[in-house]
């Protein structure tokens, strides 16, 4: 099943063609209680989204434009946002919800093109789809954006030292906190896996296919440019460039500025 805007405007309802996986009972139990918020003004879509959502376990919530979304978005454990809105720019209610929250973000785009734009700006988002998009790849995402956001209190356990320091950076993963000299510093879900990630390393090169495989995950196949977005990111949030160098053509380093 795809959603194509296209082909939704002929059929009214997607309904009679339930998606094979409704009736996996593995699928549907691993996402209950999760809550996804889907910011979407085509009702024709977001009502087959919300009926997928729902029949696969998660607990939707829909609003149609930007302003309610940016109201809804405390209540989250997902956002779904659709970029193009009615009333507050897409991009823009990204912005805004990332300034107050690190509550995963995936951005729907109707146009590839858009990538550029999406990872260009720095929006802060976890992980974009481009309509149309299989329900299969959807619920994947959806998985892994929360999965990541949610289990570093088991992540925690395992580590030696949940709490890693690099001169007057801390990074408490049982808080999933990072503070730069007693000031918090506002990292995204996959900000701070990739920060955690450089650090618990600090000095050694981290190769992008490991980064890749750490931070998102082995079956994600997204175009590389999205790693340097995010460190481009961090950098920015912590104020100087040059906490994490680039080594080229493999990969990059965490250290604390000489
Ligand atoms: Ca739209």
């Amino acid at each position: 099943m795809v959603f194509d805007p296209r082909n939704v405007q002929d059929r009214p309802s997607i309904r009679t063609d339930p998606p094979r996986w409704a009736d996996n009972h593995d699928d549907t139990g691993d996402n209950g209680g999760v809550r996804v918020l889907v910011v979407e003004d085509d009702t024709s879509i977001a009502r087959s989204l919300n009926d997928s959502l729902s029949d696969a376990g998660f607990t939707v919530t829909h609003v149609a434009n930007g302003r309610d979304a940016i109201a809804a978005a405390g209540e989250a454990d997902v956002i779904l946002l659709d970029l193009g809105l009615p009333d507050i720019d897409g991009y823009d209610v990204c912005r805004t919800v990332r300034a107050e929250s690190s509550v995963p973000i995936i951005v729907v785009t109707a146009r590839s093109e858009e990538f550029d734009r999406v990872l260009g700006l720095e929006l802060g988002a976890d992980d974009y789809m481009v309509k149309p998009f299989g329900f299969r790849e959807l619920v994947a995402r959806i998985r892994a954006v929360t999965r990541r956001a949610g289990t570093d209190l088991d992540r925690a356990d395992e580590a030696t030292s949940p709490t890693i320091v690099v001169g007057p950076l801390t990074i408490d993963r049982r808080a999933h906190r990072v503070l730069f000299a007693d000031t918090e510093v506002l990292l995204t879900p996959k900000e701070f896996e990739l920060l955690a990630y450089l650090a618990e390393d600090a000095g050694a090169v981290r190769t992008r296919a490991d980064i890749v495989e750490h931070v998102w995950d082995a079956n994600w196949f997204g175009p590389t440019k999205t790693v340097d977005a995010h460190v481009a990111g961090i950098r920015k949030k912590l104020g100087d460039p040059r906490w994490i160098e680039a080594v080229r053509g493999v990969g990059f380093r965490l250290e604390q500025p000489g």
